[in-house]
């Protein structure tokens, strides 16, 4: 059977590696990766991104992401980086709405929900970050907190716009702490994304919804975390920065 959603491993980099560190580790990616339909995504610092470019340059299934951008599109902005900066060096993806935007910079909901609408426009592709802290999921409430942070960000797109984006699922108690979703979690959270994308978007649209899983993923839980029905991949942190450890990851998916 046809699968319906593509699969995908994309390495956020963070504010990790000097210029020489980021262009090894993409060139031991590029070297190690076997052939495959996975979608392979790294998002090095904005300073790498056309070398990583010039790299993965001509790998159909390899792709260069950012990990932020401004919802302006030219100006004033000291410090800031534009849609039109970021594809004429090649960007597909743009990581927007990650849980250290939102803690450590005072992105909203409201400001992502622009960005996304900025990236769009600009023809590349939202990867879209939300999950609840621990004290929400301690409380029970860590549904209906995704729910809000996806209807106040996503939700006024249409559906035509909203089929572009991908969504990564992100619990922020287990971003970098070592504390890993259970696959159970995971694949529940999952599910629940997918009917609340229903509920806005139908049937065929939730069912088509790409929704990574990212918090601690690495070699040893991936295949757990890729086996569940509604996990059609990972974003990844610390695990990317090992090329290794990134490599086993985008091998992690079950056998068709
Ligand atoms: C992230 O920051 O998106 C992330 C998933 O980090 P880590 O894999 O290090 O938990």
């Amino acid at each position: 059977m046809q699968r319906q959603r593509i699969r995908m491993v994309a390495g956020n980099w963070k504010m990790n590696t000097d210029y020489e560190q980021g262009r090894d580790l993409a060139q031991e990616v590029v070297r190690k990766l076997q052939p495959s339909d996975v979608h392979v995504v790294m998002a090095p610092p904005f300073t790498h991104l056309k070398n990583v470019g010039n790299i993965t340059n001509g790998i159909s299934n390899v792709s260069i992401a950012a990990q932020n951008c401004h919802e302006q599109t030219a100006g004033a902005y000291t410090g800031e980086i534009s849609i039109a900066m970021l594809q004429s060096v090649g960007v597909k993806y743009v990581i927007l709405g990650h849980s250290e935007r939102r803690q450590y910079f005072g992105e909203s909901d409201e400001l992502i929900g622009k960005k996304v609408k900025a990236v769009l426009a600009g023809g590349m592709v939202p990867i879209f970050c939300c999950g609840e802290p621990l004290e929400v999921r301690e409380a029970g409430n860590h549904e209906a907190y995704v729910a809000d942070q996806l209807k106040n960000s996503l939700f006024d797109l249409s559906e035509e716009d909203f089929k572009k984006i991908i969504l990564a699922y992100e619990p922020i108690w287990a971003i970098g702490t070592g504390k890993t979703a259970s696959p159970e979690q995971a694949q529940e959270m999952h599910k629940a994304i997918r009917t609340q994308v229903q509920k806005k978007y139908g049937e065929d649209t939730s069912m088509r919804q790409v929704i990574l899983y990212g918090g601690s993923c690495k070699p040893g839980n991936a295949k757990e975390l890729f086996a569940q029905a509604d996990v059609d991949g990972g974003l990844i942190g610390g695990a990317s920065l090992k090329s290794d450890d990134f490599i086993a990851i985008v091998e992690s998916f079950p056998e068709d």
